[in-house]
């Protein structure tokens, strides 16, 4: 006991959240209780003691040296963001500030929203929005060089009610989810579970690269990402980064991150070195799904901070470098009941295990059944550069769940004809008795695989490093409460154990015939995939622009609107939002490009053409005195030719990407212009790049205008 009083995380962890043991000891017994109530049940805090836990809180934040507050919410740009206003209510007659905070500044915030992206949800006119505190997600101060502030965290709202963050949707989702997989495990007998809820373990990978260096690259300050550079000498070929000792300058950082977060109740655990040179990997034990996207956030801004106070600089871009291995976000997810029920795990029971392979069938269901909305929740700009590419998942979503559970689904399916099965419900159920017996081998993962099944929970390793892990909660959720709810409405008209046992077993059977083929538990990286996957019709949807139309299509619309997760309008909006979005980051991108080139490389180029033409010009004349000539194939000659060829070709590519840009950009309806960034300023923006690199490559390194990268990976 001693020893843990002095130990770090016990000293820090939670330190700076208004958490339940706060709570418990500075809120009257029935405030408390009540309090208490409304986060177990998830509702809306109640008016009557709005004032009383305000006040409360602000007394802790104040004690804690807190001056400002803030509602923290996570607006559709996926990052948060925040107003800061003072504690200070007035001044007293003897000139003292008055401190007040009361219920309704905690219940809800009103912010000028109108800078927010809202995809035309709210009118400039109109511009108030609505942050409503998330009581389940508890409030926390956060220390940095603006001071303390009490940050609460909340959910963002139109005027109307509509939904304008990533945060409602995400809430909707869980309570959808939650009221369907109680409903299921009710049909199997349970009787002890009130809540369920989906369980969220997401992993971060980030780069670091040093602040001075990065400084100097002006397309990592724009666009978090090189536009340019050519692989050094030295990549990730050796794998001697992946799980190697840290380094003195980063393990310092690391440290410090782990403390940062122990102190906002984030269960920082796992931290190692990843597969390219300079990228890293930390990961919190799974919570409640708004928790873990709520911290998911807190991880990425404390790596930001803290990486900023090392002299460093934290790239949370999905593709920071081209021909290394991008970054990612595995997002594991399982769905728990209040007494430890995962219904994502095999059980000890025959029974157990039924259920166990029906909720595997009904995800292999959902998932083929919305593929194309789970590979939209992974996509955003970033990603682009990154799935399909080195060392990333595929663009296409299939299914991983290891051989050993194959063969068990197979077996199902082809056990004697269909008709004989559901007869014979015996021969299944003999089948299901051995299950118990067999241990899931975690050892056989595969790491190409988009979505795995792991054990005990999926894991979904499409998404960006830079992204909201909301998204793809939400449509995880969604997905899985229709595939429940459809199951119970099948189920619930058995009259007889029999009857339910025998619709049980024709499900499963049923799900696997019909969805089959999504699951894959091959290479995932390798070209045959490609084919063999058009073959089994399973989508192929290459980048962001082709992956939005899923979120307003019919199936979605049903989908979302059937469990009151987002309705038509917010759909809708939201896929202008993406397009939006994606059209301003290319835009940013190819004008970076275009600076970069036309102010750094090319003129850095010319220099050293100017430089090299001296030399030719020099050896010319010592050979013309000796009575030689210079030969057109001497070294120094190809070598000015060769520059002087792939800056014609640069000049060329820099002005078709500016007029190309500057076309498009004109385009007025969001989504075509969103499609010809991707179709052609893209293009060009590599068209662009690729002389610049091939330069990099021979011109003499003291005449190169930025670190190259072996500066950046190397040298951290
Ligand atoms: P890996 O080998 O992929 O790093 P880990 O076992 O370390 O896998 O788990 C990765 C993440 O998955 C962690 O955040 C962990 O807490 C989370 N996780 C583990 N079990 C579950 C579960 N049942 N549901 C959701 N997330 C889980
Ligand atoms: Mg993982």
């Amino acid at each position: 006991m001693e020893q843990l009083k002095t130990n770090l995380i016990s000293e820090n962890f939670g330190k700076n959240l208004f958490s339940d043991e706060v709570m418990r000891e500075r809120l009257p017994r029935d405030v408390y209780r009540k309090l208490k109530k409304t986060i177990e049940d998830g509702n809306e805090l109640d008016r009557s003691i709005a004032d009383v836990v305000a006040n409360a809180m602000k007394n802790w934040a104040i004690e804690r040296g807190a001056t400002h507050f803030t509602h923290w919410f996570q607006p559709l740009t996926g990052i948060t963001a925040e107003k800061h206003d003072s504690f200070i209510e007035g001044v007293s007659g003897d000139g003292h500030a008055i401190l007040h905070f009361s219920g309704k500044e905690l219940i809800k915030g009103e912010a000028d929203a109108s800078s927010f992206p809202s995809g035309g949800l709210r009118a400039t006119f109109e511009a108030r929005g609505y942050t409503a505190w998330d009581c389940t997600s508890p409030a926390f101060i956060r220390e940095d060089a603006v001071g303390v502030t009490l940050c609460i965290p909340t959910a963002f709202c139109s005027y109307t009610g509509e939904a304008l963050d990533k945060k409602t949707p995400l809430l909707r989702s869980m309570e959808a989810v939650g009221v369907q997989a109680l409903r299921f495990l009710k049909l199997f007998g349970n009787t002890t579970s009130r809540r369920v809820m989906p369980q969220v373990g997401p992993e971060q990978e980030y780069f670091l690269v040093d602040k001075e260096k990065y400084l100097k690259r002006k397309d990592l300050v724009y666009t978090g990402r090189t536009l340019f550079g050519a692989m050094p000498p030295k990549g990730q070929e050796m794998d001697d980064h992946y799980y190697g000792s840290i380094r003195e300058r980063i393990g310092s950082f690391m440290h410090e991150v782990n403390i940062e977060l122990w102190k906002l109740g984030v269960t920082a655990t796992t931290q190692h070195n990843e597969v390219a040179p300079a990228q890293h990997e930390l990961a919190p034990i799974y919570t409640q799904a708004n928790l873990a996207v709520d911290q998911n956030q807190m991880v990425m801004d404390t790596l930001k901070k803290v990486a900023y106070r090392h002299n460093m600089k934290c790239l949370l871009h999905e593709k920071p470098f081209k021909g290394l291995n991008g970054s990612g976000k595995h997002v594991n997810w399982s769905l728990s009941s209040d007494d430890g029920i995962n219904l994502l795990s095999q059980g000890d029971t025959p029974e157990e295990n039924i259920r166990f392979l029906l909720v595997l069938a009904l995800m292999l269901s959902a998932v083929d059944k919305h593929a194309d909305l789970l590979r939209y929740s992974a996509s955003d700009v970033g990603n682009d550069q990154r799935l399909g590419g080195c060392e990333a998942p595929p663009a296409i979503i299939s299914v991983y769940i290891g051989q050993q559970l194959e063969d068990v689904l197979n077996h199902l399916t082809e056990t004697g004809s269909a008709g004989a099965l559901s007869k014979k419900g015996e021969r299944l159920h003999t089948s299901v008795r051995t299950l118990p017996e067999f241990e899931m081998d975690t050892a056989d993962r595969n790491r190409t695989s988009p979505f795995a099944f792991t054990g005990n929970k999926f894991e979904f390793r499409m998404v960006g490093s830079s992204d909201s892990t909301s998204s793809p909660n939400v449509i995880l959720n969604t997905i899985a409460a229709e595939a429940l709810a459809d199951a119970c409405d099948v189920l619930e008209t058995a009259k007889t154990k029999e009857e339910f046992d025998l619709k049980v077993h024709d499900m499963i059977r049923d799900l696997l015939a019909k969805h089959k083929r999504i699951v894959f538990n091959g290479n995932g990286y390798s070209d045959e995939w490609v084919e063999e996957a058009a073959r089994r019709g399973l989508p192929n949807i290459s980048c962001m622009v082709e992956a939005v139309p899923a979120l307003t299509s019919e199936k979605s619309v049903k989908l979302f609107e059937r469990f009151q997760v987002l309705s038509k309008t917010e759909l809708e909006s939201r896929a202008e939002v993406e397009y939006e979005t994606y059209s301003k980051a290319v835009n940013i991108e190819a004008k970076t490009m275009l600076d970069v080139a036309g102010k750094d490389i090319i003129p850095a180029v010319i220099s050293y053409i100017g430089h090299l033409s001296e030399v030719v010009e020099r050896m010319h004349k010592v050979r013309t005195l000796c009575g030689e000539s210079v030969l057109p194939d001497h070294p120094e000659v190809k070598r000015l030719s060769e520059c002087a060829a792939l800056l014609d070709e640069m000049q060329k590519a820099f002005e078709h990407l500016e007029v190309t840009r500057t076309e498009v950009r004109a385009i007025e309806d969001l989504k075509l212009r969103a499609e010809a960034m991707r179709a052609k300023v893209v293009p060009a923006m590599e068209a662009l790049r690729a002389p610049a690199d091939r330069l990099e490559m021979i011109v003499d390194r003291s005449y190169w205008p930025m670190p190259s990268y072996g500066d950046l990976l190397f040298e951290v």
